[in-house]
Parts: C-alpha cells; sequence; structure tokens
C-alpha cells in the first residue's frame, strides 16, 4: 500500500456511505518507522500524522516541523501523567484521555497556557482489563466532568478487541458520541478503516498500511 492508495480508498468508502468529501482526516501513524519513509510520506504533501510515545515524537517532529511547515501530530498512544506537560506542548491533538487524573493534569496545563490540544476520551468498548480507556457505563459522567473543567473535549476514541468484527464496537462508539453531542469520532486503522467510515468516523488511524510494516526493534526502551 502507499498513502496515494490509502487516500483513494478513504475517499470511495466516504463516498459509498454517503458522506461529504473529505469528512474523513487520515492520520498517518508514524510510530518506530524510519525517518526515511515519514519525509517520503511528507513529501507527498501529507500534513496530520499520529505518535505513541512523547519521548519519540520530541526527537523527530521539531525538526520535521522547521522543515515542512505547518504539520499536525496527534498523540495516540498511552500518555503518563508526567509527560503531559511535554505532551500539551508538542501535540495538536490527544486522542488518549482516559482517566480523571489525566483530566486534571490537562486542565491545569490549558489553564496555565491559555490553551490546549483537542481531546478525545478513549472508550474501552470491549471492556478488555488489560485496555486503557473509560468503561462505557462511565463514558457519559466522564465526559460531562471533563466539559466542567472546561477541557475541549471534541470526540470519542476507541481500539476495538483483536481479532473481533470491530463493526459493533465503531456503532457503539458512534451513539456515545451522537448522545453526548461530540462531533470527533477517532477509529479505524489499516486494516478496518473503510467499516469505521461507514460508521461516521472522522478521523481513521493508519500505519502499516501507509509506511509498510512496524520494526518494533525501533521503539524506545523496547
Ligand atoms: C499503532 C496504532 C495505530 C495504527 O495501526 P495500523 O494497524 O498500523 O494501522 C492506530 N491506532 C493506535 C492507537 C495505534 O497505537
Amino acid at each position: 500500500m502507499s498513502l496515494h492508495a490509502i487516500l483513494s480508498r478513504v475517499t470511495a468508502a466516504t463516498a459509498a456511505a454517503n458522506r461529504a468529501p473529505g469528512s474523513v482526516q487520515v492520520i498517518a501513524v508514524s510510530k518506530v518507522q524510519p525517518l526515511d519513509r515519514v519525509v517520503a510520506v511528507l513529501d507527498e504533501g501529507h500534513r496530520l500524522f499520529g505518535e505513541n510515545y512523547v519521548q519519540e515524537s520530541q526527537g523527530k517532529w521539531p525538526d520535521l516541523r522547521a522543515r515542512f511547515g505547518a504539520v499536525q501530530v496527534h498523540m495516540i498512544g498511552p500518555l503518563q501523567t508526567n509527560k503531559a506537560k511535554v505532551a500539551v506542548e508538542l501535540f495538536d491533538a490527544i486522542h488518549t484521555l482516559d482517566r480523571m487524573s489525566l483530566a486534571e493534569k490537562l486542565a491545569k496545563l490549558a489553564q496555565a497556557r491559555g490553551q490546549s490540544p483537542s481531546l478525545f476520551v478513549q472508550v474501552n468498548t470491549g471492556k478488555e482489563p488489560q485496555k486503557a480507556g473509560l468503561l462505557p457505563d462511565d463514558t457519559d459522567a466522564f465526559v460531562a466532568q471533563c466539559r466542567a473543567m472546561d477541557l475541549p473535549v471534541q470526540g470519542l476514541m476507541c481500539i476495538p478487541p483483536e481479532g473481533e468484527d470491530a463493526t459493533p464496537h465503531f456503532a457503539m462508539l458512534a451513539q456515545m458520541a451522537e448522545r453526548n453531542g461530540l462531533p470527533g469520532l477517532s477509529m479505524g486503522m489499516s486494516s478496518d478503516f473503510e467499516a469505521a467510515i461507514a460508521h461516521g468516523a472522522t478521523h481513521i488511524r493508519v500505519g502499516s498500511a501507509i509506511f509498510g510494516a512496524r520494526d518494533y526493534g525501533r521503539a524506545p526502551g523496547a
């Protein structure tokens, strides 16, 4: 696959779902990819990327932004509270707001800085014990609490259980976003983004289908 092929499939899936052209943003997930692959996608004109690790992003994006101009980088990996300060300076959006202690920290930082990245609340739609995210039953109250803290919650995000049909998870997330009046839906990855688009995804997170397989030997700390 390539960026061009993925963008064509996104355009087709968007049209097939009777959705407006351009209503789905493609986050090119560049975690642990070699720099030359990332530069190649920037050279093709893509300007929206996703990262999982604060430290890796710090080492990469300030330089690439200086070189390529207006690039948006979204944090899609788990965020430790002690890295929140660096994260709000580095990222345009954080898709992994998953607990009150992080919400409180982000609210403090937003107050001090007078601005905040856009936020997505991560929902553990499969109720997997090892997975981050709010349980579905706790999500409405959490969103309300975030709003009471003036956090700019834009939408919901999910990572469906591996090896399961993702469709019911996408449908559940869409329903939860709708009932909370949230316009953003961060869902769908390389293997299932077309189904996510059919269910209303506004942000799909596509890594290996654009960049090729990841070599986790490159991950920090790996
Ligand atoms: C790595 C990652 C992706 C991209 O996965 P692919 O299967 O390579 O498209 C998407 N979302 C999250 C949260 C990720 O960590």
